[in-house]
């Protein structure tokens, strides 16, 4: 997505270990205007899959997914990281490891909020090693729902998350991916014009 890419050029960071840095716009400052428009792709993209939930996970993908719900008229579920007190009744719950922390935390969501008869469709900022798609899926699976497929923001094309989740069948939406980053700059697969 051309917006996107265009914005990663003009304001990402590239940090060590290999983090590119969107705080300004993505996950941390958010422009709305841009967050709207990856939300209008998204639905474009999934419109005829029958979605009728979006998922995601706390913090960084609840904006990008809010935009998707808004665009899909869907409601947003979000993994908890903690446990809070108003987590009630039953829960899924499953194990993430964090690439940018390097630790495993647990994520949970009520049952009752996620069923059998719901088509899923996961979002997420970014995808780099996959393991917090994967631990959405898992939640996905628990709850014996279907997976629609997957949308995120930003895709690292250079670490391994896509390539096996589109390995599974999967159908893997990014709408920027990254080919390949360092001090001078960063390169997409398949750049849009
Ligand atoms: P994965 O689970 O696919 O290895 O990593 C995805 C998660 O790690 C995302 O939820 C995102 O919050 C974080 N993440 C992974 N790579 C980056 C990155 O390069 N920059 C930022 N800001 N977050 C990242």
């Amino acid at each position: 997505m051309k917006a996107l890419e265009d914005r990663i050029r003009a304001d990402a960071q590239i940090l060590g270990g290999n983090v590119l840095k969107v705080s300004s716009f993505l996950n941390h400052q958010i422009d709305p205007d841009l967050m709207t428009e990856l939300g209008e792709e998204v639905a474009r993209l999934y419109a005829n899959e029958g979605v009728t939930k979006i998922l995601t996970i706390e913090a960084s993908g609840i904006a990008v997914a809010m935009a998707v719900g808004s665009a899909m008229h869907l409601p947003v579920l979000f993994a908890k990281k903690h446990r809070t007190s108003n987590v009630s009744g039953a829960v899924l719950q499953t194990t993430v490891h964090s690439f940018t922390h390097g630790i495993d935390y647990t994520v949970v969501v009520e049952s009752a909020y996620l069923n059998s008869d719901d088509k899923v469709l996961i979002v997420d900022d970014f995808l780099a090693n996959g393991m917090a798609i994967r631990g959405l899926l898992h939640l996905t699976r628990q709850a014996g729902a279907e997976a629609a497929g997957i949308a995120v923001a930003i895709e690292k094309g250079f670490q391994d998350g896509g390539r096996q989740l589109r390995e599974q069948g999967l159908r893997v939406e990014s709408l920027a991916i990254v080919e390949h980053m360092d001090e001078s700059g960063v390169t997409f697969r398949n750049e849009s014009l």
